[in-house]
């Protein structure tokens, strides 16, 4: 098979084999690159349209306890700028996100000890009492099942929670040890157990 047929088997069947895909990206052309963005266009047009999706992304503090090696706020790093949103300053943001027209808040931060299930629940059931036709959205990290049931409990519709490499191997030289890939991958399946809408995803380059 060459590189186009493999594309198209790609785009059929969502898979490759292992040598496949080492077969294209060794062997592509920028004529496959090309063909692979219109399959991929094509197939976002046939599921989503042309539609815009836009979501209001509340960044409610950039401290963290992790240190993921790639990451700009990770908690070695002592020149970044640290701040924490209060729960008011959180709300003013939801208030004028819904005057603007967004109706899904996305709640996202490092895993800042500070926001326990109880400030995070009440901050949730507020946004859901004052705007009843939103979505809530928490990209909050990893938390143990029992803080995800309560969020969800609260009120909260999805979880975003990046894998960031689905290959353990990989996952271990790009975080340190207390981190586990094993973990992580807990977590997306507990948050889905709990009727999540759960987002995903890794790093590219
Ligand atoms: S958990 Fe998230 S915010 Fe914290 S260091 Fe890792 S990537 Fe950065």
């Amino acid at each position: 098979m060459n590189c186009k047929d493999l594309l198209l088997k790609l785009s059929a069947e969502h898979s490759l084999s292992a040598g496949d895909y080492r077969y294209l990206l060794d062997a592509r052309t920028s004529d496959d690159e090309a063909f692979a963005k219109e399959l991929a266009v094509l197939l976002r047009k046939r599921i989503y349209g042309s539609a815009v999706f836009v979501r209001g992304l509340i960044e409610i503090s950039n401290i963290c306890k992790n240190n993921c090696f790639y990451c700009g706020i990770r908690a070695a790093n002592t020149n970044a700028d640290r701040y924490r949103l209060t729960p008011e300053e959180i709300l003013s943001c939801a208030e004028e996100g819904y005057r603007l027209g967004f109706r899904t808040f996305v709640l996202q931060g490092g895993e800042d000890p500070l926001f326990t299930d109880a400030v995070l629940c009440d901050i949730i059931k507020k946004i859901k009492a004052r705007f009843p036709d939103c979505a809530v959205t928490l990209s909050m990290g990893e938390r143990p099942y029992e803080s995800y049931a309560v969020l969800r409990k609260a009120g909260a519709d999805r979880y975003l929670l990046r894998h960031e490499t689905a290959d353990k191997a990989h996952y271990e030289r790009l975080h340190p040890k207390e981190m586990s890939f094993d973990h992580r991958m807990e977590c997306l399946r507990e948050l889905r157990t709990l009727g999540y809408q759960v987002g995903a995803g890794f790093m590219v380059g």
